[in-house]
């Protein structure tokens, strides 16, 4: 392996929206030696494709608050980083076609309110009138959550590779952001081309 630290505080394997998010989540906490290898190229496992849909109600407490900081977040990376994420805060809609499934997004607003969520409980007109292509037949109502939106994946994954806490290069073929510094490293198994390719994080990185 060429250009590579024989060793990291941290390894992070794999350049997905997962793995460069713990990458900028740790040196944003000023962790100065993190290390991301990425066999191929970044987003190119199942990032680049996912439709990028961010609705941040979930039935559980926890993860609907970790998806309103991941919305905080997305608002502000494009500033944060010069990279474009394509964030688009456009407001999502959920619906209830029972009863039971009323209460729980009743249930849900409850607790998104109690830290700060914007929701709102509309009818079935209301929500039909915002989206007129909807099949509205048996629909009860639903809740409109205003900060919902829809993001580009891979943007989003350049941008968390492009924060501010790196001091990086490029040199991937995968055009990762100019703010960043990619190592090419010789493959880690068999093959002549080159499948590894690192970056290193941190002003205490190598
Ligand atoms: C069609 C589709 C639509 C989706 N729509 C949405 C949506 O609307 N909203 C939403 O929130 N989510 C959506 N998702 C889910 C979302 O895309 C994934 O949850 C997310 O991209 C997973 O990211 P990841 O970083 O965990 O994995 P990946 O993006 O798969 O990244 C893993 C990376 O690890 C690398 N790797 C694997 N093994 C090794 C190794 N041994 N050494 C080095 N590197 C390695 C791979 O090359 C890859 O780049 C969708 C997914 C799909 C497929």
């Amino acid at each position: 392996m060429t250009n590579l630290p024989s060793q990291a505080r941290v390894v992070i394997i794999g350049g997905g929206v997962g793995g460069t998010s713990v990458a900028y989540h740790l040196t944003q906490m000023g962790w100065k030696d993190v290390v991301l290898l990425e066999r191929g190229e970044l987003t190119c496992g199942s990032t680049w494709h996912s439709a990028g849909l961010v609705g941040q109600l979930r039935s559980d407490f926890n993860l609907t608050r970790m998806m309103k900081y991941s919305t905080d977040l997305y608002r502000r990376l494009k500033d944060e980083t010069g990279q474009d994420t394509g964030w688009r805060e456009v407001g999502g809609l959920r619906l209830a076609s029972t009863p039971q499934r009323m209460e729980e997004l009743k249930r849900q607003v409850g607790f998104a309110r109690s830290f700060g969520m914007p929701l709102e409980m509309i009818s079935t007109a209301q929500a039909k009138k915002m989206f007129p292509l909807m099949n509205d037949e048996g629909v009860l109502g639903a809740v409109l959550t205003p900060t919902d939106g829809s993001i580009d994946p891979t943007g989003l994954t350049m941008a968390l590779a492009a924060a501010p806490a790196s001091s990086l290069t490029p040199k991937s073929p995968a055009s990762p952001p100019r703010t960043a510094r990619w190592t090419r490293s010789s493959p880690i198994r068999g093959g002549s081309r080159p499948r590894w390719w690192s970056t290193v994080r941190g002003s205490g990185a190598a």
